[in-house]
């Protein structure tokens, strides 16, 4: 479902002009669950910002469920977007809004469903991820595991095939982090969606189909030479 060929990435102009990732080789299969760990600064982010339609990519091939980002136009890096849920670090609620209305706007984009159809679905989704009691409470009232797992719900609430998370448990306690870690594994399993993470929690990694490493700018030894997890 993602195909990556020789991928670099810039940042910057002219003399300021860096280059952050160099000749990324990357397959991921449907299904799979795979954990990108490194040192900070190495290009995880970047990564994930290029897979995510978040960023435009000028360098090499990336294709998307068979859809070249590479040169996409605004219109098409739009498309990707729609077709994967994204967990950030920080949570990024709306505060002023419940948690409900949350998970809702990852609905709102896909403009496919009556606002009926969107309460429900997101009532849904909040079930899922266990906070079916939780669904009129504002940001302000619920912990930050919670938080995370309203976050996770929004991502996760439009079911799309692939989902990327930028360290989704760094900013949790340990219990907090249990249950997330336990949620992605409901995830993987029950959704069969495929999970490209960044984390450096441990407890994640025995979730993981395969542990890619990067370190400058560079998957460790290219594709061919990935650990396997377990
Ligand atoms: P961390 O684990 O700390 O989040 P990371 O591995 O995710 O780090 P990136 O955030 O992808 O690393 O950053 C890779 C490199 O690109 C770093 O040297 C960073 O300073 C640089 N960088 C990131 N974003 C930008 C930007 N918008 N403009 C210029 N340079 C950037």
């Amino acid at each position: 479902v993602i195909d990556i060929k020789d991928l670099a990435h810039f940042f910057g102009q002219g003399q300021l002009k860096k280059q952050v990732l160099f000749d990324i080789n990357l397959q991921i299969q449907a299904g799979e669950v795979i954990i990108l760990t490194g040192p900070s600064g190495s290009g995880k982010t970047t990564l994930l910002t290029l897979i995510g339609g978040l960023r435009s990519v000028s360098h090499g091939s990336l294709k998307l469920l068979d859809q070249e980002l590479c040169n996409a136009s605004p219109g098409e890096l739009v498309k990707a977007r729609r077709r994967i849920g994204y967990i950030f670090q920080a949570h990024n609620l709306h505060k002023s809004l419940t948690a409900q209305q949350n998970v809702q706007m990852g609905l709102e984009l896909h403009r496919e469903y009556s606002v009926g159809e969107m309460r429900s679905k997101s009532a849904e989704m909040l079930e899922f991820v266990g906070l079916g009691n939780r669904i009129d409470y504002y940001p302000e009232d619920l912990s930050g595991g919670q938080k995370q797992r309203v976050a996770i719900a929004r991502a996760l609430v439009s079911h799309p095939k692939i989902v990327l998370a930028d360290e989704p448990t760094a900013a949790l306690d340990s219990k907090s982090g249990r249950d997330v870690v336990n949620l992605m594994q409901k995830l993987a399993k029950e959704q069969g969606c495929t999970i490209l993470m960044v984390t450096h929690d441990n407890r994640i990694l025995d979730i993981a189909d395969r542990i890619v490493h990067m370190e400058d700018g560079q998957l460790s030894n290219s594709n061919l030479q990935l650990v396997t997890a377990g």
